[in-house]
């Protein structure tokens, strides 16, 4: 029963925004961090978090760290697209391990979708390649 489970410190993204383990960032400041996904399901694909708010999903983020939130998704969502110029765009995020979320600290991910490039399952496979990743973070930083 991880929807309504109370907020773990020790979870990996609270260790990414602690420095404790390493990320590749996209954008970083006092509210949010975006960095990219270690498992991507498309070349771009990024995640979104709140720096502050210790929320398991959507339905416990407090609203005043909504505002900031939502406008860094638009942000890199913008960046990504005229970074990368994909097809598309999914936003998703996922709340309660039976919904698909597997990290429990509130977090959106910002996949962009390609005609040619089929679009990988969530969370399994082997990591990206780190210079790979960091490539694509430096591309869409440029465009933010
Ligand atoms: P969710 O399943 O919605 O909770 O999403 C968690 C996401 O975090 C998945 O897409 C994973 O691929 C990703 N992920 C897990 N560990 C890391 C990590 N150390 N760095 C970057 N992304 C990660």
């Amino acid at each position: 029963m991880t929807l309504a489970a109370a907020y773990e410190a020790n979870n990996i993204f609270a260790k990414i925004i602690r420095g404790e383990i390493p990320s590749v960032k996209v954008y970083d400041d006092a509210d949010v961090l975006a960095f990219m996904d270690i498992y991507p399901q498309t070349d771009g694909h990024v995640l979104v978090i709140p720096k502050k708010a210790r929320a398991v999903n959507l339905l416990d983020t407090p609203g005043e760290d909504l505002k900031a939130l939502i406008l860094a998704v638009q942000k890199v969502a913008r960046a990504v697209e005229k970074a990368l110029r994909p097809d598309g765009v999914r936003i998703m995020q996922f709340n309660g391990a039976q919904a698909g979320q597997s990290v429990f600290h509130v977090h959106f991910h910002i996949v962009p979708v390609y005609a040619e490039q089929p679009v990988r399952a969530h969370a399994t496979g082997a990591p990206a390649d780190g210079e790979r990743l960091k490539e694509f973070a430096k591309r869409i930083s440029a465009a933010l």
